[in-house]
């Protein structure tokens, strides 16, 4: 058992510290964990003796995964462009060409609530399937009021819906709308429309808790990304941002003045955003996932990050442009082999470090008394084998509040 008990958030040499018990159990009281111990201590309880037993038999069990970024409602996948990738054309490229995210947000728009949820719901039973019990959820292709909404309502719903947790992020600065970026001083009013019209809208309906900006060449420059997020402070709403994916934007900088919570991508980060991320409490999430999809040979500098003492998450960046996979066990897989993150370091990134990023990490991201029964189980003898065989699923069974939301067939 992974228990991954201890100070949270971890940097530095900490990012390993995993809790292992090797005869481990776990003792459930209303979906919240009464005791976690070696069994030969937690079977003497005298609660014990009357609880409902469960064997996983020499598995490995820790803390369901935390995906602290996600695009989760999308209307369509957009395997076309990924022919068109492969053929050569860059994400930017296709982005000029009215594909990317635009393409996204045309088939968002044309699609029913319904659909958009059924589509969801498949997703979330996935995301249960590979070990992950709690989720952020991004808006972003809808880029109108109506739209935004829809999804922001979407995941509201979807949380009342299905077990797994969804927590909601209003990402109106995904890029400018086509609408928008066909008149002049579009960008303006647009950036105008997200802060004073979209923003209190989002607020006062209490339909997220973050305010996101992808802050890049062809997105938000750093000033708009500013006057976005500030707006979404003065409503309540933390900040998250996309910063340093493509280009080096400032964005880190940016993240770190506003005490944003999470930072992500990071791949053109400098060496000062390093040591500003060092010095804040603004976590780096790592998406490789994204930098595989796309075939970029640049990852983010994990190793950098880690050895200057940023806090360091992981997550799939689920989307249908640049990272289709709702697998946290391939993300750990790839944090292994092209971020250079030992196994350990992947797993504290992918449960107790993301957990803190969402604000979330006294309720869930380790195993711990007091704390929520979120369970993922591995049918593997080794923790180190879940980043190990990658791109085959050995989750066994997810557990969401002590309650199966998953179990493996034929077993
Ligand atoms: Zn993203």
């Amino acid at each position: 058992m992974l228990t991954l008990r201890g100070r949270v958030p971890r940097r530095g040499k900490f990012l390993s510290d995993i809790g292992i018990i090797r005869d481990g159990a776990l003792l459930i009281r209303d979906g919240v964990i009464a005791a976690v111990g070696a069994r030969s201590e937690v079977e003497l309880l005298p609660e014990s003796r009357s609880a409902e037993k469960l064997d996983v038999g020499g598995r490995v069990a820790l803390p369901g995964f935390v995906d602290s970024h996600t695009h989760l409602i999308h209307a369509a996948s957009r395997a076309e462009e990924y022919e068109l990738k492969i053929a050569g054309a860059s994400y930017e490229e296709i982005a000029r060409k009215g594909g990317g995210i635009l393409n996204s947000v045309k088939k968002l728009r044309a699609a029913t609530a319904e659909n958009l949820k059924k589509r969801a719901h498949s997703a979330l039973r996935q995301f249960a399937e590979y070990g992950t019990t709690t989720l952020e959820a991004k808006s972003g292709y809808g880029l109108n009021v109506t739209s935004e909404l829809k999804i922001l309502r979407l995941h509201k719903e979807l949380s009342a819906e299905q077990p797994l947790e969804i927590v909601s992020t209003f990402l109106g600065a995904h890029v400018v709308p086509a609408e928008y970026r066909s008149k002049r001083g579009g960008a303006e009013q647009y950036v105008a429309l997200l802060t004073d019209k979209l923003t209190p809208e989002v607020a006062s309906g209490r339909l997220a808790e973050f305010c996101d900006v992808f802050c890049d060449r062809g997105a938000f420059s750093v000033n708009e990304a500013k006057k976005i997020l500030e707006a979404g402070k003065q409503h309540g709403l933390a900040s998250r941002v996309h910063a340093e994916q493509l280009t080096r934007s400032g964005a880190t900088q940016l993240a770190v003045q506003l005490g944003a919570a999470s930072c992500d991508h990071l791949e053109q980060v400098s060496k000062a955003d390093i040591r500003a991320l060092a010095k804040s409490n603004t976590v780096a999430t790592l998406l490789p996932g994204c930098d595989f999809h796309l075939g970029l040979k640049q990852y983010a500098p994990a190793r950098a990050l880690i050895d200057a003492g940023d806090i360091v998450a992981l997550a799939t960046d689920y989307n249908p442009g640049t990272s289709p996979t709702v697998s946290m066990p391939m993300i750990l897989s790839l944090a292994c082999s092209q971020l250079r993150m030992s196994p350990a370091e992947a797993i504290v990134a992918a449960t107790v470090n993301a957990a803190y990023s969402l604000k979330r990490d006294r309720r869930i991201g380790s195993l711990e008394t007091g704390k929520q029964a979120d369970i993922a189980i591995f049918d593997v003898n080794d923790y180190r084998e879940i980043p190990y065989y990658f791109g085959a699923n050995k989750c066994w069974m997810t557990l969401k509040k002590g309650q199966p939301v998953f179990q493996k067939a034929h077993t």
